[in-house]
């Protein structure tokens, strides 16, 4: 016969939960929070709040990555310079998702999207949204273009640009 002592842990019991004795959340946390993005996300979301994409270009592979980084995981050595690219590309694969952040279900589809963009080297993409399309209209290599927030609304996020529209 198996004991509940053999196993790591200590089991709660409806006593334990009814009376409070253990940490259960009732109200939204007041969880407050710095985040350092480092060098390369960094300058990479201040110029997105200008309207640009910036990528990295290693000199020894000549690769242009981008979201840029500042080591090139190929050449195991520190990238060399700023590239600025332009704010349209490809699409490399997509998926339809009728499923919001949250798993409930939606209407009508999200349609995320890696996006290789123009100027970085091949296979070099961001994750956005497509959008001004519809779902059975996206197709692999799909020529695509960023539709930016007004400078005014833009913060220094991925998300200045809307989402990518075919063009
Ligand atoms: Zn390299």
């Amino acid at each position: 016969m198996t004991s509940e002592r053999e196993y790591p842990g200590t089991p709660l019991t409806d006593g334990q939960l009814r009376r409070g004795e253990v940490l259960l959340v009732e109200h939204e946390p007041n969880a407050r929070y710095a985040w350092d993005a480092g060098v390369a996300i960094g300058r990479s979301l201040a110029e997105l709040k200008k309207g640009r994409l910036v990528g990295r270009e290693c000199y020894r592979c000549r690769r242009i990555v981008v979201p840029p980084r500042m080591f090139c995981e190929q050449c195991f050595r520190p990238t060399d310079r700023w590239v600025y690219l332009k704010d349209s590309g490809r699409v490399n694969t997509y998926s339809i998702s009728y499923l919001r952040w949250d798993a409930t279900r939606v209407a009508k589809p999200s349609i995320p999207a890696v996006i290789e963009i123009d100027g970085a080297s091949k296979g070099m993409g961001i994750l956005h949204l497509l959008g001004g399309v519809k779902p059975e209209d996206v197709q692999m290599g799909m020529r695509v273009k960023a539709v930016w927030k007004p400078p005014r609304q833009r913060e220094g996020s991925i998300r200045d640009i809307r989402y990518f529209r075919p063009y």
